[in-house]
C-alpha cells in the first residue's frame, strides 16, 4: 500500500477527521471533539489532484489545499526548477561559478541528490528575485523538459468541486520576512483575492509560506493576515491546535513517519501534549 494511502486509513480509523474551516470553528467555540484532525496540503501541486484525490475519496477525508495562486498558470517553483533541472541534467557536473555557487558532481542518483540539496540551502534565503534569476539560470543549462507539477486554475476548480476546501498561501511563495515594506501586504491580499474569483468563494483560511515563526514570518505579517480578513492561519510549526493557540498561528503536524507504528506514536505524543 502507498504511504499515503495506509496514512489515511489508519487516521480515518483513530481520528475525528474534520474540514479544516470546521476545525477552526469548532476550536473558537471549544467544541473541538478529542482527536479532532484535518488534513491539509500546501503549494497546490498537480499530485494532489491526480493521487492523493482517488485516496481522500476512498477513505471519506476531507482536505484543504492551500495554493500560492502565482503558479497556476503553468509556472514551476524556483525549488522544483533546480529538483528537475538536476534531475535531468545530462552531463556528470554541472558548473554554476557563473552565479556565484560551485561546480557540482551530479554523474549518480546521490551526488544528484546531494548537490541539489546544497544549492537549494545556498539560495532559500536570498531576495526572491535573485534566488528566481539563479534556479532560472540552472534550468537554462538543462534543456530536458518536464510536466506541469502544480494546477492550473481548471485544476483548481476540479479539487473544489470535489470537497477539497481551497485556503490561501500568498501569490509567489515568499519568505514574507526578506520582503520589502509593502510587498507582504499584497502578497497575502492578493492570494486571498484571486482564490475568491477564480473560485467565487470566500477564502478564510492563510498558510504562511515555508511556516516558521521569526525565520519565515513575524507579528507584522500575523496582523496584516488578520487585517486583510481571514479566519485562521497555519504555521509549520509542529504541534498540535488547542484553545490555548493563537488562532492566527495553529502549528501542524508534517506525516514523514515511514512506518504506521512510529506514525501513530508521533501523532498519539503530540495529542497528549496538549491535553
Ligand atoms: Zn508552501
Amino acid at each position: 500500500m502507498e504511504k499515503f494511502e495506509w496514512q489515511m486509513d489508519l487516521v480515518s480509523r483513530y481520528f475525528n477527521i474534520m474540514p479544516l474551516s470546521e476545525a477552526v470553528n469548532r476550536l473558537r467555540s471549544s467544541q473541538l471533539p478529542s482527536r479532532a484532525l484535518s488534513i491539509t496540503f500546501d503549494d497546490g501541486y498537480r499530485d494532489n489532484l491526480t493521487n492523493a484525490l482517488p485516496i481522500l475519496k476512498k477513505y471519506s477525508v476531507p482536505a484543504t489545499v492551500f495554493v500560492s495562486t502565482g503558479y497556476l498558470d503553468g509556472n514551476t517553483m524556483w525549488n522544483d526548477k533546480i529538483i528537475e533541472s538536476i534531475r535531468l541534467h545530462s552531463a556528470d557536473t554541472i558548473d554554476l561559478t557563473s552565479i556565484g555557487l560551485s561546480m557540482y558532481k551530479v554523474d549518480t542518483d546521490k551526488s544528484r541528490k546531494n548537490t541539489t540539496q546544497e544549492i537549494i540551502l545556498s539560495l532559500k534565503h536570498l531576495p526572491q528575485s535573485e534566488r528566481e534569476n539563479k534556479a532560472d539560470y540552472i534550468a537554462s543549462l538543462t534543456k530536458a523538459s518536464y510536466a506541469r507539477l502544480m494546477i492550473s486554475r481548471d485544476e483548481l476548480i476540479e479539487l473544489n468541486n470535489n470537497g477539497v476546501e481551497i485556503g490561501a498561501h500568498t501569490v509567489s511563495h515568499p519568505i514574507l520576512s526578506k520582503l520589502e515594506k509593502d510587498t507582504p501586504l499584497s502578497e497575502i491580499a492578493n492570494g486571498k483575492e484571486m482564490l475568491e474569483e477564480i473560485l467565487k468563494q470566500d477564502i478564510t483560511l492563510f498558510a504562511y509560506p515555508n511556516g516558521r515563526y521569526l525565520n519565515d514570518f513575524n507579528d507584522d505579517h500575523v496582523k496584516m493576515v488578520r487585517d486583510c480578513g481571514y479566519s485562521a492561519a497555519f504555521t509549520t510549526e509542529m504541534g498540535v491546535g488547542s484553545n490555548k493557540s493563537d488562532i492566527f498561528q495553529l502549528p501542524r503536524f508534517r506525516a514523514w513517519d515511514t512506518t504506521e507504528e512510529k506514525f501513530l506514536a508521533r501523532m498519539m505524543l503530540m495529542y497528549l501534549k496538549e491535553r
